[in-house]
C-alpha cells in the first residue's frame, strides 16, 4: 500500500487524536488530499507545524513528509471540510463520567458542526467506536440537518488499529469493514482504500449495525482472552501451578493460539475497558443484557489484577508499605505508546502511594501525561534514577528498555533486590541468579 491511489480523493478527518491523526497521515500516504479538523486549537497548531502531539512510532516522520507533500493540512475551521468527497468522523467516544455508557456528545457535536458544510455527493463515514444503533440515529440527524437538496449519506468503517503499531495497522490492516447501505457509498469507500484493497486485504461489506457490532465484538473477544488467562492465573495462585507454562501449553493448540493469552496486570487504555462496558450497557438497553453478561466478569477479573499486584507488592514489603520506596517502571497503558487512559501501571502506582509507599515512576514516553494526571507521584528522569535506592521494583508496562535491563546493573542501584514483574516480561532465572527476589502473579514464588 501507499504506492499511489488509482484515484485521488478529497477527504476530511474530523477529530485528530490517536485515531484521526494517524488516519489523516495514512490517507495522504495513499495519495488523497486530506484536511484534519479538530476543536482543540493547540493540537491543530502542533500537527500543522509537524509536531505530533502524542507518541506513535514512525508517525511523526510521515506527518512531516505528508505536510511537505502539500496533500495534508490541519485546521480548526470546519468550512475547510466543504468540498471533500468523504468526511471521516474520528472523535472520541469515551465512557460517560457516571455511567458505563459511551459518551456520544463529541460525535453529535462534530456532526452538527459538519452538517452545514456538506454538499450533494459526499459521504460521511464514522470510524469512532460506537454502540450499535448509533449510525442509524446519526443518519436520521443528517437527513434533517444537511443543507436542503443534499443527499449526503452515512456509512460506518470501524477502525482496528493498535497504538504502537498504528501506521502499519492502517496501511496493512487484517481486514476492512464497510457498513454501507448503498452502492455509491461502497464504491467511494473502495476508491478511498484502493491501494490497500489491491494488496489483497479482505473487505467485509455489510450493513450499518453489523459494522458497528464488529468492533464491539472484536474488542470484547480480545478482552475476554486476556481475562481468561488472568482467571487461570488466579487458579494457579491458589494451587502453586505456573500460569506461564499453562499459557505456553494452551498456545500450541491452534484453536486457541498464543496471542493475547499473556497473563499479567491486564488491559487498560482508551478502548478495551470502556468498549466492553459500553457494549454491556447497550445490550441491556436492547433487552439482551444476558448475552454479554460475561463481560462484567471479564471487567471484574481485569480490575482484580490491579489490586492483586498491589497485594503482591505489599507482601514483599512484609505487609506494610508505609515509607517503602517502590520504583514503578512504566506508566503508559502499554509499551510504545504515551497513552495513559485507564493505565493499569498508574492505577497501581496511585494505590501504592495511597497505602503510604514512596513511589517513583519512570516511563520512556508517558512522563508528561502521567505528571499532568498524577501530580502526587514522584517522577524520575531515567530508569536508573527511578530504581536508585528502591526497596521494591515493580515492572508494570513492558517497554523493551525494561526487558533489556541487566539485573546485575540494576541490582547495584537498588537498596533491596525485590522485583515484582507485573507483565511476565523479565527473565525470572536471570534475576534470581543476580540475587533478586523475583515474583510474578500466577507463578510459584521460588526463593
Ligand atoms: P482521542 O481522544 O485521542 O481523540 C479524539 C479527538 O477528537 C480529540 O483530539 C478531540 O479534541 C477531538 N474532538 C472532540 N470533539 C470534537 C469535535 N466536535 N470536532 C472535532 N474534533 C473533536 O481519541 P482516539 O483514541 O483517537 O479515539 C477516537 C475514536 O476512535 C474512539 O471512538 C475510539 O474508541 C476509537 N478507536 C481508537 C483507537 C486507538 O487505538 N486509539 C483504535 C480504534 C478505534
Amino acid at each position: 500500500a501507499g504506492s499511489g491511489a488509482a484515484e485521488s480523493l478529497s477527504l476530511s478527518v474530523i477529530g485528530t487524536g490517536y485515531l484521526g491523526a494517524t488516519h489523516a497521515v495514512c490517507m495522504a500516504m495513499l495519495g488523497h488530499r486530506v484536511v484534519g479538523i479538530d476543536v482543540d486549537g493547540e493540537k491543530i497548531r502542533s500537527l500543522a507545524s509537524g509536531q505530533l502531539p502524542f507518541y506513535e512510532p514512525g508517525l511523526n516522520k510521515l506527518l512531516r513528509r505528508m505536510l511537505g507533500s502539500g496533500r495534508l493540512s490541519f485546521t480548526t475551521d470546519y468550512s475547510a471540510a466543504s468540498g471533500a468527497d468523504i468526511h471521516f468522523l474520528c472523535v472520541g467516544t469515551p465512557q460517560e463520567p457516571d455511567s458505563p455508557a459511551a459518551d456520544l456528545r463529541y460525535l453529535n457535536a462534530a456532526l452538527a458542526l459538519l452538517a452545514p458544510h456538506l454538499h450533494s455527493d459526499c459521504l460521511v463515514v464514522g470510524k469512532s467506536t460506537v454502540p450499535v444503533g448509533t449510525a442509524q440515529g446519526l443518519t436520521a440527524y443528517l437527513h434533517r440537518n444537511a443543507p436542503a437538496g443534499t443527499h449526503a449519506e452515512l456509512a460506518w468503517n470501524p477502525e482496528f488499529l493498535r497504538e504502537g503499531h498504528a501506521v502499519e495497522d492502517t496501511l496493512h490492516p487484517d481486514r476492512l469493514v464497510f457498513g454501507a447501505a448503498t452502492e455509491r457509498a461502497r464504491t467511494l469507500l473502495a476508491a478511498c482504500y484502493a491501494p490497500i484493497i489491491a494488496d489483497g486485504v479482505p473487505v467485509v461489506v455489510t450493513d450499518l449495525a453489523t459494522s458497528e457490532l464488529v468492533k464491539a465484538a472484536a474488542n470484547s473477544y480480545l478482552a475476554t482472552k486476556i481475562s481468561y488467562i488472568n482467571a487461570m492465573a488466579e487458579i494457579c495462585e491458589a494451587t502453586g501451578a505456573d500460569v506461564n507454562q499453562l499459557a505456553a501449553a494452551l498456545s500450541y493448540d491452534n484453536r486457541i493460539g498464543g496471542r493475547f493469552l499473556k497473563p499479567g496486570l491486564g488491559f487498560g487504555g482508551g478502548c478495551l475497558p470502556k468498549d466492553i462496558r459500553a457494549f454491556t450497557h447497550r445490550a441491556k438497553e436492547l433487552g439482551v443484557g444476558q448475552a454479554v453478561g460475561f463481560l462484567q466478569e471479564v471487567d471484574a477479573i481485569n480490575q482484580r489484577r490491579r489490586q492483586r499486584t498491589v497485594d503482591l507488592i505489599t507482601e514483599m514489603a512484609c505487609g506494610d508499605l508505609t515509607g517503602v520506596h517502590v520504583a514503578v517502571l512504566g506508566a503508559a497503558f502499554k509499551p510504545d505508546s504515551d497513552d495513559i487512559r485507564d493505565a493499569p501501571a498508574l492505577d497501581v502506582a496511585r494505590m501504592l502511594h495511597q497505602a503510604g509507599a514512596k513511589v517513583t515512576v519512570y516511563d520512556p514516553k508517558a512522563m508528561d501525561n502521567a505528571r499532568r494526571s498524577y501530580p502526587e507521584l514522584t517522577y524520575a528522569g531515567t530508569l536508573e534514577a527511578a530504581v536508585s535506592g528502591a526497596e521494591i521494583v515493580a515492572l508494570l508496562t513492558e517497554w523493551d528498555l525494561f526487558r533489556r535491563a541487566d539485573p546485575t546493573t540494576l541490582g547495584a542501584l537498588v537498596r533491596l533486590r525485590n522485583i515484582v514483574d507485573g507483565r511476565h516480561a523479565l527473565d525470572a532465572e536471570a534475576y534470581r541468579a543476580a540475587g533478586w527476589d523475583y515474583r510474578a502473579l500466577g507463578t510459584p514464588n521460588q526463593l
